[in-house]
């Protein structure tokens, strides 16, 4: 039998744990289940699982303790389970080194996008993968990181220094959100300012190059209260 990928799901709401348990297992995911941060801690240590998905908040436990705890010794790939109005926690909760997260009510597609998207990550980070050398794909936009040059439907696109950085950094991070505080300190180094007015400059202009309609985006998308998000890579 083909090894399956495991899953440890943290969430103490029985309807979320049944459902995002019976879709993945569907799609042939092994899924472990924990009810508690106590029940988590020790199954993360013991069975190393492939991916957790973390609802934040649990009945004994704050879930950014169990990011925080893992983080310390595992770069296992975390999902961070949250209610639609809890921007601040989603962006603490990235900060603090989890990949992404999932707002409630979860769709089946987006949980799955999202795993696929963790997973391809960390795998890269493990394995040394090729992709900071080939280049990024995704409809008419092709980003070459080596040569520095980005084409929108074959014609060349000019972009500042940091435009290209900013586009770049997001580019080898496709498919996933990418904080605010995350940008600016890999951009402009840790000790930047954190106010993002600069970054919300650039954005605007790198999306007027970019997007034909920049209201309806194709390749840069705006997590409202989070950071930004590029459309995932075509060639994964
Ligand atoms: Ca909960």
């Amino acid at each position: 039998m083909a090894h399956k990928i495991s899953v440890l799901l943290v969430e103490d709401e029985k309807n979320i744990c049944d459902f995002i348990s019976t879709s993945l297992v569907s799609h042939n995911y092994r899924v472990t289940e924990a009810h508690s941060g106590q029940e988590a801690l020790p199954l993360i240590t013991s069975q190393c699982p492939d991916l957790i998905l973390l609802d934040l908040g649990l009945p004994d436990m704050d879930g950014m303790d169990i990011i925080r705890q893992v983080r310390t010794w595992a770069s296992i790939p975390i999902i961070v389970i949250s209610a639609r109005t809890q921007e601040q926690e989603k962006v603490a909760a990235l900060d603090m080194g989890a990949d992404d997260y999932l707002t409630k009510p979860i769709g089946t597609s987006e949980l799955l996008a999202r795993i696929r998207t963790a997973l391809r990550h960390s795998n890269r980070l493990n394995t040394g993968s090729l992709l900071y050398k080939r280049p990024f794909c995704s409809r008419d936009l092709i980003i070459d990181f080596e040569k520095h040059k980005v084409t929108l439907a074959g014609k060349e696109i000019h972009f500042t220094q940091i435009e290209f950085k900013i586009i770049a950094l997001l580019a080898q991070n496709s498919g996933r959100v990418m904080t605010y505080d995350t940008i600016i300190s890999n951009i402009w180094g840790p000790y930047a300012d954190d106010d993002n007015s600069i970054l919300r400059v650039n954005m605007a202009h790198i999306r007027r190059k970019l997007e034909q309609n920049p209201a309806e985006p194709k390749y840069v998308f705006t997590e409202i209260g989070i950071g930004y998000r590029m459309v995932e890579d075509e060639m994964h």
